[in-house]
């Protein structure tokens, strides 16, 4: 279970967090919408210390972590226990789609390189890129890079994945593929947070719709009710603008 609490954060003098409380079950995939600026990246980046939040707090497997003034220790048990997809897949351009996906496990996690090679090719294999294995960044499409980049998020078997506008920079038939790779670690059972745009992927995949605007969480639902129901305007307001 993760939960952040009160989370801040401003840059400069403005404030663009102003004391977010979210929660995800175990096993629960939640669905981060809300209109641009309304600072869901920051969240996500806040709760994994890519960005130092002001105040709040994170409760993650059992321990509790202060984000404005954890120490270096309590960063890296976080980003342990975690793990990020970005927008732009950030993956090691000089290293082979399996070089990417075990090189955390090798490196942070002390990995013999056979264990870590296996559990890399089983990753990739359920996110059909198994057959890429040898192949650098630079050869594959958007959709396979962001395929690899979620294999090896669930290559350190984290207790949670985040997500941060996975697909906003792929074409439509891309797309698809990722979409298609996270609704079947989903359905694997695997925690997720995901900032999206993708109103598909909230509806249909999703558990749990959050809602933010200008820095605050506005509405909080299951997806169903929250897109066959929604019971604020702002609500109503932004599905007529996405739908
Ligand atoms: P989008 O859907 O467009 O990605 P978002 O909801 O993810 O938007 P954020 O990217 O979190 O929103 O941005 C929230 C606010 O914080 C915006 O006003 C943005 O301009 C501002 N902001 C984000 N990062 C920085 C930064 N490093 N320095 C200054 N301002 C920032």
């Amino acid at each position: 279970m993760l939960a952040l609490e009160g989370v801040r954060k401003s840059f400069g003098d403005v404030e663009v967090l102003h004391g977010i409380d979210l929660t995800v079950h175990r096993g629960e995939v939640v669905a981060i919408l809300g209109p641009s600026g309304s600072g869901k990246t920051t969240l996500l980046r806040c709760a994994n210390f890519l960005e130092r939040a002001d105040a709040g707090t994170l409760a993650l497997g059992g321990e509790r972590f202060d984000l404005a003034h954890a120490t270096k220790r309590e960063v890296a048990a976080v980003r342990k226990k975690t793990a990020f997809v970005f927008q732009n897949y950030n993956l090691f351009r000089n290293r082979t789609v399996l070089g990417n996906v075990t090189e955390g496990l090798i490196v942070a996690r002390k990995m013999p390189r056979a264990q870590a090679e296996k559990i890399a090719r089983d990753c990739l294999e359920r996110v059909g890129m198994g057959d890429r294995a040898d192949a650098y960044p630079i050869q594959l499409s958007g959709g396979q890079q962001q395929r690899v980049a979620i294999a090896r998020a669930m290559a350190t078997d984290p207790e949670i994945i985040y997500f941060d506008e996975p697909t906003s920079a792929l074409d439509p038939e891309l797309t698809i593929e990722v979409l298609g790779s996270m609704r079947r670690l989903a359905e694997d059972g695997m925690t997720m947070l995901v900032v999206t745009h993708e109103m598909g992927f909230a509806r249909n995949v999703a558990d749990r719709v959050v809602f933010m605007e200008g820095g605050s969480v506005v509405a909080a639902a299951p997806s169903a009710e929250f897109f066959e129901h929604p019971d604020n305007d702002r609500v109503r307001a932004f599905l007529r603008t996405v739908g």
